[in-house]
């Protein structure tokens, strides 16, 4: 009997029914079921949805060209979390179901597609070690203990709460994920770990292959190739892979066991997308766990306020690891005036004085140090004192950073490079100096302050190249280095052993950014920076985190010093609720790009107008169009303006009632690049 079904292609949503097409197909086809479908004169990719009940429109269908079926459909879930995602960010849903696959799969058609799973099942049956070496386990300790026993309640409790595993680093979070997976294994259940992209290191991809056999467990990141990305995406969705391991875009991937959602260091601010479907993965991630009725672990040493706010309302449970593993001490944090030094002529220091000396200390020691500045580059700016000539980006609001080792002038926001010039571009000054100080400036300084010792530094220009990463990270951990300098990146989830000092040398332009959410990220990047310290029980000399700051008094230090995150996190939020900032309210930002500004805000302009007329707009708040810090990126005016409501559910209606408004205002504003809603906004 042929009937009519409805299938999801990437369309952009304003081309009809969201994204849903209706086609012939002779065969009743389940929803989740892979097709290949005319569309105009191409034939494209489409998934198979569950048809809503409207009429057939008048035209006559066009019958599906091919099903996929030699693999599984989709599961429900899926389906489920996609209509949520789209519809919750404001995306054309087949843009948004059909963008979270492996492009390659989008162009297999079914015979090759059947080929692919042949060659997958070929190898998988080819005699491999499948029995994992067997690894002692460490005994958990109670807190631990305490932690797991909560997980395997919450795995038989629909109804379980999300929970959030609040360690301190170093206190053995990794561990209880890893025991966790297993428990789910043994349930014959798979488990989806997000980490942030930075964290998928060599050293915890070998920690989980370790446990698990490594066959059946998969990582995806962006790093992957396209043949790869299907290979992974394939062995998830056969159930063929039980542990994934993966970065923001894996919260998307077919899981038809799904057990267990963990979240890495929930707070990290790269689970939220920053392009097209402006998603939160972190967020996702807790709303899966509920649609699949699994229970969803987030952990971190500073969670994010939004979900220490849940934890305070009772909304979210918390399970505490407060001490490290084998009693290693948290360092001792000493935040050093640098209103202190005497005043003399020129810049000041590089480093404090007793900084430095804490650092000549370690290295007569044979221990480990950590300096973190978070800026690369020699330095930010080149300047011309004759007549005040600047390395100005031409196409951005930025200034072009100044790479000493191949002599450029790069905008890191546009890719702008160009040869430094010999002389000032204005004025022939054969003199234009560096101004202030990136890490690349600082390993050399550090060089000359620290004669003879083994300086490398750890920045996206130093771990570019292929292989660069991995291979300054095993000199680390072989201690083949004694100072390792870096940006945010050395900060993160590294398990070093031989590291007692980590300073902060600039941790200040953070302290009075405009961006809400700054005080809140600085803290945790430093208590995590901390975290690299004195990591190992047995250490016989107390480990110490260095801050030189000019605001010694500012209250993140204060409860830096105490490693009390509480207390910080409780301050945060009492400012942020007298601010009408998020948890206590919610965001969307409207952004618009054009060449010239003025078409940018005149297309913000009359979407508020619109917005004026639409009983949706009751109990929401449009504020007046501004161009963000940035206003110009590669030639590029930039435009945002704040949409707000006291109530999630009200600004969703609201979005969703204004975008289709919005999409006519744009047929009416010709100059505009482009437009895009941010639902949850990191910064606003
Ligand atoms: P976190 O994720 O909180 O930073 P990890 O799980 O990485 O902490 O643990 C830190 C170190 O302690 C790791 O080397 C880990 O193997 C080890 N470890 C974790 N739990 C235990 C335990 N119960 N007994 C002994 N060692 C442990
Ligand atoms: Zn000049
Ligand atoms: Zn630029």
């Amino acid at each position: 009997m042929t009937g009519a079904v409805a299938v999801v292609v990437d369309t952009p949503q304003h081309a009809g029914l969201g994204g849903a097409l209706d086609y012939l197909s002779e065969q009743a086809l389940a929803p989740g079921t892979l097709v290949r479908v005319p569309l105009g004169r191409r034939e494209v990719a489409g998934i198979v949805w569950p048809r809503a009940a409207r009429p057939l429109p008048e035209v006559v269908l066009r019958p599906i060209a091919q099903q996929l079926d030699a693999m599984p459909a989709l599961a429900p879930q899926w389906l489920s979390l996609l209509e949520f995602a789209a519809g919750y960010y404001q995306r054309g849903l087949g843009e948004l179901a059909l963008a979270v696959l492996p492009p390659e799969l989008r162009k297999l058609d079914a015979a090759q597609l059947a080929q692919r799973l042949r060659r997958l099942h070929k190898r998988l049956r080819a005699p491999d070690d499948e029995a994992t070496a067997s690894v002692a386990l460490p005994t958990l300790n109670d807190e631990q203990s305490a932690a797991l026993g909560a997980i395997d309640v919450a795995a038989g409790d629909a109804h379980a709460p999300p929970l959030l595993l609040h360690g301190v680093t170093g206190s053995g979070k990794t561990e209880v994920y890893l025991r966790a997976a297993a428990r789910a294994l043994e349930r014959q259940r798979q488990t989806l770990m997000l980490v942030p992209e930075i964290n998928l290191t060599p050293q915890l991809l070998a920690r989980v292959t370790a446990r698990f056999p490594a066959q059946r467990v998969v990582a995806m990141h962006s790093a992957l190739t396209p043949a790869q990305r299907l290979q992974t995406w394939l062995l998830a969705h056969l159930g063929l892979a039980d542990i994934v391991l993966g970065t923001r875009l894996a919260v998307f991937a077919s899981l038809p066991r799904l057990g267990l959602v963990v979240v890495d260091e929930e707070h990290d601010a790269s689970y939220k997308q920053q392009e097209g479907a402006r998603y939160s993965a972190r967020d996702l991630a807790v709303y899966r766990a509920h649609l699949e009725r699994v229970p969803v672990l987030l952990g971190s040493a500073t969670p994010s306020l939004e979900t220490w706010h849940h934890v305070l309302s009772g909304r979210y449970r918390r399970l505490a690891l407060e001490r490290r593993i084998g009693g290693a001490a948290l360092p001792r944090v000493r935040v050093f005036d640098m209103g202190r030094l005497p005043r003399v002529q020129g810049p000041p220091p590089v480093l404090a004085p007793p900084l430095l000396e804490a650092l000549r200390e370690r290295l007569a020691r044979g221990e480990q140090s950590l300096v973190f500045l978070n800026r690369r580059g020699y330095a930010p700016v080149l300047h011309c004192a004759d007549c005040g000539w600047k390395s100005a980006c031409a196409h951005c609001t930025a200034w072009r950073v100044f790479h000493k080792h191949d002599r450029t002038l790069r905008c890191h926001h546009c890719g702008f490079t160009e040869r430094v010039p010999r002389a000032c571009p204005e004025c022939g000054n054969l003199d234009i100096a560096p101004l202030g100080r990136g890490t690349e400036r600082l390993e050399e300084q550090l060089g000359e302050l620290l004669p003879g010792a083994r300086i490398a530094r750890f920045d996206a220009d130093a771990t570019r190249g292929k292989g660069n990463l991995e291979r300054t990270l095993a000199a680390v951990h072989a201690g083949e280095i004694d100072v390792l300098v870096g940006t945010q990146m050395v900060t993160k989830g590294h398990d070093f052993r031989r590291v007692t000092l980590v300073a902060a040398v600039n941790p200040d332009a953070a302290l009075f950014s405009s961006d809400f959410r700054a005080p809140e990220r600085q803290f945790a990047l430093l208590l995590q920076a901390a975290g690299r310290a004195g990591r190992d029980a047995a250490a016989t000399t107390p480990s110490e985190m260095w801050i030189q700051t000019w605001h010694p008094q500012h209250a993140l230090f204060a409860a830096l010093r105490e490693h009390d995150y509480a207390r910080f996190a409780g301050s945060q939020l009492d400012e942020r609720r007298s601010a009408g900032l998020p948890p206590f309210a919610h965001l969307a930002l409207l952004r618009a790009e054009a060449r010239d500004a003025a078409v940018a805000q005149a297309f913000l302009r009359a979407g508020a107008d619109t917005a004026a007329a639409m009983a949706e707009a009751k109990g929401v708040m449009i504020y007046p169009p501004v161009p963000p810090t940035m206003q110009r990126v590669a030639g590029i005016e930039r435009m945002q303006m704040l949409v707000e409501s006291a109530a999630r559910a009200r600004l969703q209606r609201f979005l969703t009632a204004w975008l289709p408004k919005l999409h006519e205002v744009r047929a009416t504003h010709k100059g505009l690049a482009r437009w895009a809603v941010d639902v949850d906004p990191q910064a606003i």
